[in-house]
């Protein structure tokens, strides 16, 4: 079982290996760090990219607000902010 670490570190480096242009495709959210890939790879003109195919097996799609934060932490944080105005309009 000691290869499954081997492979994780292989795929890594796959992706350092990888066209600049590649990582403009990932993102990560910046308060989770969840990683996924951009869901403009889901856009025809992707359809037989590489660099889509391998994201879509390494990582689920993680679509970004203005803000670089996944759908989940974007709610967290709004469900925050009406705690805090707490009802006020
Ligand atoms: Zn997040």
């Amino acid at each position: 079982m000691s290869h499954s670490k081997h492979t994780r570190r292989g795929h890594s480096l796959y992706i350092e290996k990888w066209d600049r242009s590649a990582k403009k495709y990932i993102h990560t959210c910046k308060l989770c760090g969840f990683t996924g890939y951009s869901p403009v790879l889901a856009l025809p003109q992707y359809e037989n990219s590489v660099i889509r195919r391998e994201l879509m097996q390494m990582m689920p799609e993680l679509a970004l607000d203005e803000q670089g934060r996944c759908a989940q932490c974007a709610a967290a944080m709004n469900r925050y902010d009406n705690t805090h105005t707490g009802g006020v309009t």
